[in-house]
């Protein structure tokens, strides 16, 4: 073993948290033959944090997980967990870690006991502590009462929090989850997050998940934003939001957005950014801005709003661009089948 694994250090008074990173990603690059999938991304996780890793379809997202779950090496760079070292120690930093892939991986025929009986002996857990490991888990994740049944009988959020359950059974004290929700309808999901939540809480767990939704951003206890391979955004997600200074202005334009975005410019001197057939403004007291606007140039407007920032804005804000391209699946709260190459 090259690495070793550290011992956390005491808790720091001040937030009850220690203050060594769980996970250490150092200049992590990912080619995949002449497209660079990451290109060069560095941020830590803390300990007992929910951490979101945010970017849109092709950011490089995936890739990262699986780095980090130890399914691929990088073309550069390091991901350390617990103080095991992705590449130099996968073995080692399995232990460490509990997966929850977007691909289902319980055995629908096999109850919710015998799917985490059969992990356990995986992981070399056995008899009595194993019983005992599965019924707290169990508990854990709302389904103490279901152990016996099959697993084709649950609802999608219950198979989910099994897949959960599988991931946590050796007690890792990091749990990495791609895109968990993907699939389930808006009540699953909101469930879900609660069971992170709990884990996060009370078995102190580190939390990374990665998705593409901003409602479930939001919901992290700080984010890292991914777009095209880069990390265009690192903090919690009120942090983020406040560096955006003011409301957030858009205005249709009736014909060129890049015309009207000119004249704007030049009579109120303010920057703006076109969005397609949108001219987008920052701005403080953005109510009484679009006022002005609207009265300054009659004809050219077709519709105007005035909102505080969201993340979608960091986003834009960061990258000059909408997270969601033209045409392509929009964030909703609908439930999202992606495309996936592989
Ligand atoms: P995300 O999970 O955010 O959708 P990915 O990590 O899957 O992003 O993809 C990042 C980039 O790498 C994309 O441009 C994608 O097309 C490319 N990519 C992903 N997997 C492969 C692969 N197996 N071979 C070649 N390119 C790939």
């Amino acid at each position: 073993m090259v690495s070793k694994a550290v011992t956390l250090a005491d808790p720091d008074p001040e937030v009850g948290r220690t203050s060594i990173p769980v996970i250490s990603v150092e200049n992590l690059v990912h080619r995949y033959e002449n497209r660079t999938a990451l290109n060069g991304v560095s941020f830590e996780v803390r300990p007992a944090e929910l951490f979101g890793l945010l970017g849109p379809n092709g950011s490089g997202k995936t890739t990262l997980f699986r780095i980090l779950s130890t399914l691929m090496l990088p073309t550069a760079g390091r991901a350390v967990i617990l103080g095991y070292d992705a590449a130099q120690d996968a073995a080692g930093l399995r232990r460490q870690i509990g997966v929850v892939f977007q691909a289902q991986s319980v055995d629908p025929k096999l109850t919710a006991y015998e799917n985490l009986w059969h992990q356990g002996h995986l992981y070399g857990l056995h008899g009595a502590a194993l019983r005992k490991r599965i019924a707290e888990i169990l508990a854990r994740v709302g389904l103490a009462d279901r152990a016996k049944e099959r697993v084709e009988t649950f609802s999608g959020g219950m198979q989910r929090r099994i897949e959960l359950a599988k991931g946590l059974l050796h007690h890792p004290g990091v749990l990495l989850l791609d895109e968990p929700t993907t699939g389930l309808d808006p009540g699953a999901r909101r469930d879900l997050w609660q069971y992170l939540r709990i884990l996060r809480d009370e078995e102190h767990v580190s939390v990374l998940v990665t998705t593409h939704l901003m409602e479930e951003a939001e919901r992290c206890d700080r984010l890292a934003i991914l777009n095209e391979g880069n990390l265009v955004a690192l903090g919690t997600p009120a942090e983020l939001k406040s560096e955006i200074g003011g409301d957030v202005v858009l205005l249709d334009a009736a014909q060129d957005a890049a015309l009207l975005a000119e004249h704007i410019r030049a009579r109120f001197h303010v920057e703006t950014a076109v969005l397609g057939h949108q001219v987008r403004i920052e701005r403080e007291s953005g109510h009484r801005f679009v006022t002005d606007v609207v009265e300054a140039f009659p004809g050219e407007i077709q519709a105007v709003s005035v909102s505080k920032p969201a993340l979608e804005d960091v986003f834009i804000h960061r990258t000059g661009h909408k997270f969601w391209s033209e045409g392509s699946e929009e964030d909703s709260e609908e439930p999202i089948l992606k495309k996936k190459r592989r």
